[in-house]
């Protein structure tokens, strides 16, 4: 009943994503092939469509919705202009949104993009009509982002900001390289739509096209090649179980430039506490999701039920023997740290340690062949 009276339309946003959607799927191709556009428009576009999206990623996302790490008040400036640049919101209204994302995923009437209301509705169609008015009058679940100035700075002249940056920097341009229609709609239109939508993405997409390695009590999937196009926040099934990790791909070979830059910024100073999720608990949730995988497709088969116990056996043997590997570890490094220990007691844990990594290592093995076994 409560979707029968559909909320009023927000005019402003409607206009806002059709007349740029438009502008830049036909004004963009056409004064290319009019007046044409040279290698200055596209560096530019980049530049621009990187600020953006980072300033939504590493700043909106990963700094102000989850806290995952701590900013220079420089780069929190950067990111408010960026974020302002990117048209999406002030950081505290965007991080509002997200937090109920997070703690209602996929419950229809509190999650407000629920991915479960279709891929339409979680994309863009949300922001098209009031659907969420009423959780927006104190931003009651961001009390610790109105103690940062940046954020509240931002969020007062967010409409000023959002102005001078959308008209303020493609003109700038325009006028350094003679070319200020051309700027406006390569840096102003174009890149607008393109962080608009790609950002979008993870609400929509993220939700239904990917992986579900670590749990599928949530919509959220990983998706390499989404990552490639927002910066990293494809994996996105692993940030809905450990949102408070400052990566999204945690794996060195996995696409996430928003954790490379945030680590950047610690070498430069200006980031700090950066927080990670300890790699047992990465395992064990890994190991739990596989279990549960593979005792569902073994579920309809009656010559497979004997291998029910089997893997429930082998999944305890293979987290106890995990959760000993990263015991040993932890003991080795605050040996080494304190340096008090004498060097025999050291060599015994390290025989030990090796031997428990050769068992962890073969029971992985067995593990795989038992799942492939079962898929
Ligand atoms: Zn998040
Ligand atoms: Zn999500």
């Amino acid at each position: 009943m409560r979707h029968s009276v559909k909320p009023p339309i927000i005019w402003l946003n409607v206009l806002l994503f059709l007349t740029t959607f438009i502008a830049a799927i036909i004004a963009v191709p056409w004064y290319g092939m009019v007046q044409g556009y040279q290698a200055e428009h596209w560096l530019w576009l980049l530049v621009a469509f990187s600020f953006c999206n980072l300033s939504i990623t590493a700043g909106y996302h990963r700094l102000w919705s989850h806290k995952t790490y701590q900013a220079h008040p420089a780069l929190r400036v950067i990111f408010a202009i960026g974020g302002a640049f990117a048209l999406q919101n002030s950081a505290l209204h965007w991080s509002s949104d997200h937090r109920i994302h997070h703690k209602h995923v996929d419950k229809n009437d509190v999650d407000p993009y629920s991915a479960k209301r279709g891929l339409w509705f979680s994309h863009i169609g949300w922001m098209l009509r009031h659907y969420n008015k009423e959780s927006y009058h104190d931003y009651g679940n961001c009390r610790d982002l109105q103690k940062d100035w940046v954020v509240m700075w931002q969020h007062k002249y967010y409409l000023l900001l959002a102005i001078a940056t959308n008209i303020g920097i493609p003109l700038a341009l325009g006028l350094i390289y003679h070319d200020i229609a051309g700027m406006l709609l390569i840096v102003g239109v174009l890149r607008l739509v393109l962080s608009h939508h790609t950002t979008f993405f993870i609400n929509s997409l993220a939700h239904v096209w990917g992986s579900q390695p670590y749990t599928d009590k949530n919509t959220a999937r990983d998706n390499g090649i989404l990552a490639v196009l927002t910066f990293g926040e494809g994996y996105h099934n692993f940030h809905h179980i450990f949102e408070n990790d400052y990566r999204n791909g945690i794996y060195w070979w996995q696409y996430d430039p928003t954790k490379w830059f945030i680590k950047s910024s610690q070498w430069l100073g200006l980031a700090d506490k950066l927080r990670t999720t300890p790699k047992l608990k990465i395992e064990q949730a890994k190991a739990k999701q596989a279990l549960k995988k593979a005792l569902e497709k073994i579920e309809d088969r009656p010559d497979m039920q004997h291998l029910k116990q089997a893997l429930n056996d082998e999944f305890e043997l293979l987290v106890g023997k995990i959760k000993d590997y990263y015991e040993l570890k932890r003991q080795l490094v605050e040996h080494k740290r304190s340096g008090l220990v004498a060097k025999y007691e050291h060599s015994l844990l390290l025989i030990r340690y090796r031997q428990i990594k050769a068992e962890r290592k073969a029971l992985q093995k067995n593990w795989q062949l038992m799942l492939t076994h079962c898929y």
